[in-house]
């Protein structure tokens, strides 16, 4: 059952390619695992599945020892500043910098460590009230401060769209979150990298890659609903 929606989702994703004359080997599925048992991400993993999104530190802390050593996990949820020590050198990278204050606790792990973690900088672009993230507007400022910190390497921009039923009410807010991207692509600060666009999830993923995401975020589609709407 997931072995064979995750193999759907893969397909779906190459066709949403085809129309948008992309390379699918430009766009990583990630399959957002929360709440689900280690299971159903083993089958997910025999069909192929490497890149894992979780969106609490605790959960992922908790499936990551049992699991193969070979997948990629993501934070992907909002973070604590206190728990950020205890996830820093687990994942690869953490979709959710959402102030600077964060993202100067990022560096102060990382610099203990020794080690680069490479993080997106999450945007509300749809400036809805329930959501994390930087406005549109203060993303480039953010950009500037956090790219000085040189333990922290900004990859790029992330964004959750509103909840629609309708995928294509979401196409204006993935052009506008693309054009940022370009925009800040453009001014090639130093230690930043911006080759990552994470957006799109079950419901618009098809329409995120149209218009120009890199990293699709799907939980739903490949391991079917949760329990709780509040645990997105
Ligand atoms: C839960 C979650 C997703 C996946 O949502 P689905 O609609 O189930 O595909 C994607 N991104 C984030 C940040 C999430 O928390």
């Amino acid at each position: 059952m997931v072995a064979q929606q995750y193999r759907e989702i893969c397909k779906r994703i190459e066709a949403a390619c085809q129309r948008a004359g992309r390379d699918p080997n430009e766009v990583t599925l990630i399959a957002v695992s929360k709440t689900k048992p280690e299971e159903m991400l083993m089958e997910a993993y025999g069909a192929g599945a490497r890149d894992f999104g979780e969106n609490k530190v605790q959960e992922l802390l908790a499936k990551a020892p049992a699991l193969p050593q070979d997948i990629r996990w993501h934070m992907i949820g909002h973070l604590q500043t206190n728990k950020v020590r205890q996830v820093v050198d687990k994942v690869c990278l953490i979709h959710s910098v959402d102030s600077v204050k964060l993202a100067a606790e990022i560096e102060k792990e990382a610099a203990k460590r020794g080690i680069s973690v490479p993080v997106l900088l999450e945007v509300n672009a749809a400036r809805e009230e329930s959501k994390f993230g930087f406005f549109p507007e203060e993303a480039e400022p953010a950009l500037d401060q956090i790219a000085r910190l040189p333990h922290v390497n900004i990859q790029g921009l992330m964004t959750i769209a509103p909840y629609t039923e309708r995928a294509e009410e979401n196409r204006q807010i993935f052009r506008k979150l693309y054009q940022l991207f370009i925009d800040m692509k453009s001014k090639n600060v130093d230690n930043v990298n911006m080759n990552i666009l994470s957006m799109g999830m079950t419901g618009d993923f098809e329409v995120a890659i149209e218009e120009g995401s890199t990293m699709v975020r799907v939980g739903t589609g490949i391991f079917g609903e949760r329990q709780k709407r509040e645990n997105l």
